[in-house]
């Protein structure tokens, strides 16, 4: 039986202080699920000191560079992440995308050197309004998939989460309804299958990200491709995120 992966994303929210004060109130009120993994996706500046208060949460990146070191000014490395106990990095979120404009090839280049690290990437896809409304969205997340996977091996596979978030559903209060979300990540899924194989498919873990609260997770987590949330605004407060994980 596949695990649940709840991850939130606090994207560029907290100071420092507060992010450390978070995960200490959170982990005294967390009641660990051995098939529940829980985490929390903060900027790079707090890593260092949450997984240093961490127990049951997982302490996730934002973002990294694929290159080991050298002149890449304002970027963090994987062996950086490595030596202070981070291991998931989420790759690939639409901000980062449309805003920064990473392109498939440099989340290629993530991905394949976060499992030779053996990281474990949350890889994010997802279509825009645009591309919703004309009801082509399995082909461009399959396409996002195809490309960002290339290269990466079955086996490899087992340590890659993917994270499907439909752009219009973002911070925008639209959820994907459970029916919507799941037709897609099943979607997901079979084409894990033809890009490797069933038994990858099967167990490949795959969240759906969008506007989900604590009101609205458990009609999600009751699809049965969905295995898991990254959440963005709703992960943010504490009580909040514990009626995400509990
Ligand atoms: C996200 O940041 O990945 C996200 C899904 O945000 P929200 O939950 O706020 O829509």
């Amino acid at each position: 039986m596949r695990k649940q992966i709840i991850v939130g994303n606090w994207k560029m929210f907290k100071t420092n202080e507060q992010g450390v004060q978070f995960i200490k109130n959170v982990e005294a009120k967390l009641k660990a699920n051995p098939n529940m993994i829980v985490g929390v996706a903060a900027p790079t500046v707090m890593l260092s000191d949450l997984t240093k208060v961490a127990k049951n949460i997982k302490i996730a990146a934002q973002n990294c560079y694929f290159e080991k070191e050298g002149a890449f000014t304002g970027e963090t490395s994987i062996p950086m992440l490595q030596a202070i106990n981070v291991n998931y990095v989420v790759i690939g979120h639409s901000e980062r995308r449309d805003i920064f404009g990473e392109c498939d090839q440099m989340i290629n280049s993530k991905v394949k050197a976060l499992v030779a690290a053996n990281f474990t990437p949350i890889l994010c896809c997802g279509e825009s309004l645009e591309i919703y409304e004309a009801k082509k969205t399995m082909a461009h997340v399959a396409e996002q998939l195809t490309q960002d996977l290339a290269g990466v091996t079955a086996e490899q596979m087992s340590q890659v989460v993917i994270a499907y978030e439909p752009i219009w559903a973002i911070g925008t209060g639209k959820v994907a309804t459970p029916e919507i979300a799941q037709e897609i990540c099943q979607g997901i899924r079979q084409h894990i299958a033809k890009l490797y194989n069933q038994a990858v498919a099967n167990e490949v873990l795959i969240q759906y990200g969008g506007s989900v609260k604590p009101e609205n997770i458990k009609d999600i987590l009751s699809q049965p491709d969905i295995d898991g949330a990254l959440v963005g605004g709703a992960s943010l407060i504490e009580d909040s995120y514990l009626g995400l994980v509990q």
